[in-house]
């Protein structure tokens, strides 16, 4: 299964994916993104595409995981 993941190691908490796509992801208290619960699937809604292009830092990546 694909997954859409914020790599915490290079996300610098600018907040972009946020504002382009507020219903895949969120901001920590700290700043930092990261993937709604139930949303990691969401990686082909037009949205979602936009808000990973334009991650200043590539931070958001898609990932196979194992399970269904
Ligand atoms: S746009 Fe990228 S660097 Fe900024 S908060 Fe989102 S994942 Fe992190």
């Amino acid at each position: 299964m694909t997954k859409i993941w914020v790599d915490p190691a290079r996300c610098q908490g600018h907040a972009r994916c946020f504002m382009i796509a507020p219903e895949t992801f969120y901001i920590d208290d700290e700043g930092y993104g990261h993937v709604v619960e139930g949303r990691e699937g969401a990686y082909e809604e037009e949205n979602t595409r936009k808000a990973i292009r334009n991650c200043p830092e590539r931070a958001i990546k898609l990932v196979e995981t194992e399970d269904a």
